[in-house]
């Protein structure tokens, strides 16, 4: 089977021989040129030549997001600023922004492992790709970019949004891969069809989409309506970008992290103990070739599960699952855990209702109240006398909802139904939990 890099066959003794070494100079670089990881490894008593095995590596204290604020803009930075050539920063919702920069070589590194991920996906030398990630601070419009021009295809930078002309430039340039996120395509492929437009006649065979958890319901909705393979990429700012790991379209059966650039570890977030293989937990990433700005150990808040060994593909990186969620997006619903997206792979299920929908979080009285909001199916829509939602059939709808929640994923939430095209369409980041509540606390 077709592969793009060598690296990623390696067997599993040779990966860590080479993940030691790198690790061994990341952790020396680190103590070395940031201040801020001295005083870490000093307080716990430990310094570069403490690092004799695995085992040692674990005493290494976590990196979180809140260092990369409190180092605001620079303090991380382990090379002279001269040596620098990007800087990217993700918006914070709260407080001050994180800011990731890259060497040369950096960027160079990220551009390999991006031209892997999009090959990994279908895409080869030649290709058209449409890239409607956006450009700008945040890492996923360059980024991809970066790889799709490494790997040889012609790039269209079109970014997110004016969804119209992107479907002319499809339309017209005839590209074969599209990158976006998974929300933002659905909606290009709905807007195409109330523009007479069969998504599934368009040119595309291949998608390459993340930077938002989406369920397998979601990926089948998009492969349907596009006949496409779409597959799942994965990445975060703090980490590198898109690319630290991606889904080979062959087995579409978990991502291939990058292991010769990210030693990934995943520990329980309450205990932060290691969780087995196959368990789900808190992933960890540590970079082992960036020089600009590496980080240790870092939590990442994504919710996924680890597996190793040699895939269909031929490929024996380690893989992670899909990630559920985010620690922070967990709701907490009537005292059962959920996230988003598991709500979204249930609601896929069911006929009459599209993958669009939002969470309501509402105070009622001094309890929190959740409500699932989820839009019917035109085809639906249009067997209701008088497009009535409060029509028998509507209720039965709601119900049959209600009961699939409850068996599948153990929720009870009020569901109200929406009529078409009337939740709002994403652009970039789909908008799944609405906290209307002033309590920050999103237990229900
Ligand atoms: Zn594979």
């Amino acid at each position: 089977m077709a592969i793009f890099s060598e690296v990623e066959t390696l067997d599993g003794q040779e990966m860590e021989s080479l993940q030691w070494k790198r690790l061994n100079d990341t952790v020396a670089h680190v103590y070395h040129n940031v201040p801020f990881y001295q005083k870490a490894f000093e307080e716990n008593e430990f310094t570069p030549e403490d690092l004799c095995s695995w085992n040692d590596f674990q005493k290494l204290p976590f990196t979180k997001k809140h260092h990369l604020r409190e180092n605001y803009p620079f303090g991380l930075l382990a090379t002279p600023q001269e040596d620098v050539v990007r800087i990217h920063a993700s918006s914070g919702t709260s407080g001050k922004p994180t800011v990731v920069a890259y060497t040369e070589k950096d960027i160079q590194n990220w551009g390999e492992m991006v031209a892997r991920a999009i090959y990994m996906a279908g895409g080869r030398k030649g290709d058209i790709l449409h890239n409607a990630y956006g450009y700008g601070l945040f890492t996923g419009g360059l980024g991809l970019h970066n790889g799709a021009e490494r790997l040889g295809c012609a790039t269209v930078p079109i970014s997110g949004g004016n969804t119209k002309n992107q479907i002319t430039l499809i339309q017209d340039f005839k590209p074969r891969i599209v990158c976006s996120t998974p929300s933002y395509l659905l909606n290009i492929g709905e807007t195409m069809k109330t523009l007479g437009i069969d998504p599934a006649d368009t040119s595309l065979d291949y998608a390459v989409l993340g930077a938002e958890p989406w369920s397998e319901e979601m990926r089948d909705s998009i492969e349907d309506m596009f006949d496409i393979k779409a597959s799942d990429i994965y990445g975060l700012s703090e980490v590198m970008g898109p690319g630290v790991a991606m889904e080979c379209a062959d087995c579409q059966d978990g991502l291939h992290i990058a292991e010769d650039h990210f030693l990934v570890e995943v520990i329980d977030p309450e205990t932060l103990e290691q969780v087995s293989d196959g368990e789900d937990g808190e992933l960890v990433f540590t970079s082992l070739t960036k020089e600009a700005l590496p980080i240790i150990r870092y939590r990442t808040g994504d919710i996924a599960s680890i597996t190793r060994g040699t895939c269909p593909c031929g490929r024996k990186t380690a893989k992670m699952s899909r990630v559920k969620g985010r620690v922070d997006d967990m709701l907490i619903i009537r005292g059962v855990n959920v996230f988003p997206t598991e709500l979204e792979r249930y609601i896929g299920n069911v006929k009459g209702v599209t993958p669009h929908y939002q969470v309501h979080l509402k105070k009622r009285g001094a309890l929190d109240h959740a409500e699932l909001h989820v839009e019917v199916s035109e085809d639906f829509y249009g067997t209701l006398p008088n497009y009535d939602l409060n029509h028998p059939t509507a209720q039965e709808l709601i119900k049959n909802l209600q009961k699939v929640l409850k068996m599948e994923a153990l929720v009870s939430i009020d569901v109200t139904l929406k009529e078409p095209h009337t939740i709002p369409r994403s652009e970039g980041k789909a908008k799944r939990v609405v906290d209307s509540r002033k309590a920050m606390s999103k237990s229900i």
